[in-house]
């Protein structure tokens, strides 16, 4: 049975052109030519294909934010964030998993703040489950 398929898979596969920034044993990064919020604005994922972040091996974890602290103090930006979406709830639109290092160089461009804090919240089930499945 083969892998699943994707844009990310593609691109990895030289079947879709994207400008390549950096390339490590296990990751690559490329330019967000379609949806980016700023100049700058890259994408840094595994070249083989996963679909969240918690079906991403250790290795290819660590490679990860190396990589974009490269990339960032290459670019010499000192404001930026860095995003990573899991689920089409959360905002993943591209299924394989993906982080988004988006230059902030102003207000007006990059990452937006888009919801106020919804007051307080009750953290006590899932930390709860957390703590107990930790610890097991
Ligand atoms: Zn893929």
């Amino acid at each position: 049975m083969s892998e699943p398929r994707c844009l990310l898979c593609e691109i990895v596969d030289g079947k879709i052109q994207a400008e390549m920034v950096l390339e490590t044993g296990r990751i690559a990064a490329v330019v967000n030519r379609s949806e980016a919020l700023a100049p700058g604005h890259c994408v840094f994922f595994p070249k083989r294909h996963a679909a969240s972040l918690h079906d991403l091996d250790d290795a290819e974890l660590a490679e990860i934010l190396p990589a974009i602290k490269r990339v960032a103090t290459a670019m010499g930006i000192p404001t930026y964030n860095v995003l990573q979406n899991n689920g089409a709830l959360a905002g993943q639109t591209v299924f394989q998993a993906h982080v988004h290092l988006i230059p902030k160089p102003s207000e007006h461009e990059g990452l937006r703040r888009l919801h106020e804090p919804p007051g307080p919240i009750d953290h006590t089930p899932l930390i709860r489950r957390l703590k107990e499945r930790l610890r097991a």
